[in-house]
């Protein structure tokens, strides 16, 4: 049997006859950036999060860097993050020539750790004039930047609390948790901080057929800048306020993803089912190489964008699935700090011990809503033989 790590080909197929008909009138109208299309979609993205504001980009990687710059987070300016995410995460920073600062995270849910946040800035930072200042670097802490990893949202009610007491500004990136509701704060991934940012990387929960992203916000005049930064800072055409960039969603990407939008909510349940199978049988098997399934922390809404295990031999078991043709993937086989490209930062391994045990326990399963029973099952049965 064959199970890939995810198979893109069911959901086009079954898709195929609503989305051919919605490119073609686009192909005639030749209207392909920005335009009625994506604003449609805009406005079906900001109502399913909850938000006032959706604003369509290029891709995950540039809302990330739209929603610093919108934070006025400048050249070597400080954003707490987290190390254990997509590079994205802290590239976006790096982009702008600002400083991650990496805070270690939960073993449970593998996000940014509130007590670890707020013991750092106990620690480390001041009030001054109005800013954040880090006392031994001298530079201004501009910004927190929590991921919701796997497609599970952080412990937001901690991590806002501590933000609004140092009077910082919290981006959300919700590139892998679309639809995730907070259980604590009862809200979706987006609606929580001051800025929600998000991909459609064809392999997300809601994918479109190339790049795309969206940022989400409540704020009236964060929306307008954000909608003047992805345009090169216009205010009117061929005026600019400030120096922004190129990173416009299309036409062609804002169709594929309204059409898909009505299906999310049938996704994530294919996806919270899967989970349900494996976490099942894993727990039942009682199998000393499986070190943890998944935890649904604070009363979650978890849209699975990957089902992680912690195991033993993780290696080991990634060799013999592949060999067995079971798709798994490592998410992420080095923390962010111990990146060759961030040595500049001066982490050395050991600064943050929970993210660099994670690196080397997970393993990401086919997680995908269209697997099947059988499926399913021979990824269990192919991982208890490995430990047997
Ligand atoms: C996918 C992802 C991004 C980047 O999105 P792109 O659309 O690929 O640029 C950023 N952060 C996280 C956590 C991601 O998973």
């Amino acid at each position: 049997m064959q199970v890939p790590l995810l198979d893109l080909k069911i959901q086009y197929r079954a898709l195929k006859e609503e989305i051919e008909p919605k490119l073609r009138e686009i192909y005639e109208k030749q209207y392909f950036i920005l335009g009625p299309d994506v604003q449609s979609f805009e406005e079906k993205m900001a109502e399913y999060c909850g938000t006032k504001y959706a604003i369509g980009c290029a891709s995950g990687s540039d809302a990330l860097v739209l929603a610093l710059m919108a934070c006025d987070v400048k050249q070597n300016d400080e954003v707490l993050t987290t190390p254990y995410t997509f590079f994205a995460t802290a590239g976006a920073i790096a982009r702008i020539c600002a400083i991650p600062v990496f805070i270690d995270i939960n073993p449970d849910d593998f996000n940014l750790n509130p007590q670890l946040l707020e013991k750092f800035l106990e620690e480390n930072a001041e009030k001054k004039d109005g800013e954040v200042y880090n006392k031994k670097t001298g530079r201004k802490i501009k910004a927190i930047l929590p991921v919701h990893l796997y497609g599970q949202t952080a412990d937001m009610k901690a991590i806002l609390a501590i933000a609004e007491k140092w009077g910082l500004p919290v981006i959300e990136d919700s590139a892998q948790s679309i639809g995730s509701i907070d259980g604590n704060l009862n809200k979706k991934a987006g609606n929580m901080g001051k800025i929600g940012c998000f991909s459609f990387f064809p392999s997300k929960n809601l994918g479109a057929f190339g790049d795309g992203g969206a940022l989400t916000t409540n704020d009236e005049n964060v929306a307008k800048r954000l909608k003047s930064l992805r345009v090169h800072g216009e205010s009117k055409r061929y005026y600019h306020d400030e120096v922004g960039f190129n990173s416009r969603l299309d036409a062609i990407q804002a169709a594929v993803l309204e059409i898909k939008l009505k299906y999310l909510e049938e996704w994530h349940r294919g996806r919270q089912k899967n989970a349900d199978f494996y976490n099942k049988a894993f727990n039942e098997a009682n199998c000393d190489g499986i070190l943890a399934t998944p935890q649904v922390l604070r009363n979650n809404r978890h849209i699975f964008n990957q089902y992680i295990l912690r195991v033993k031999d993780r290696d080991k078991l990634v060799d013999y699935l592949r060999e067995n043709n079971v798709g798994c993937a490592i998410y992420y086989p080095v923390p962010l700090h111990l990146q060759k490209c961030f040595e500049y930062l001066g982490y050395k391994e050991g600064d943050l011990p929970e993210a660099e045990k994670a690196a080397k326990e997970t393993i990401a399963l086919p997680i995908y809503p269209e697997l099947t029973e059988e499926q399913k099952q021979y990824v269990v049965d192919t991982i208890l033989r490995f430990y047997s």
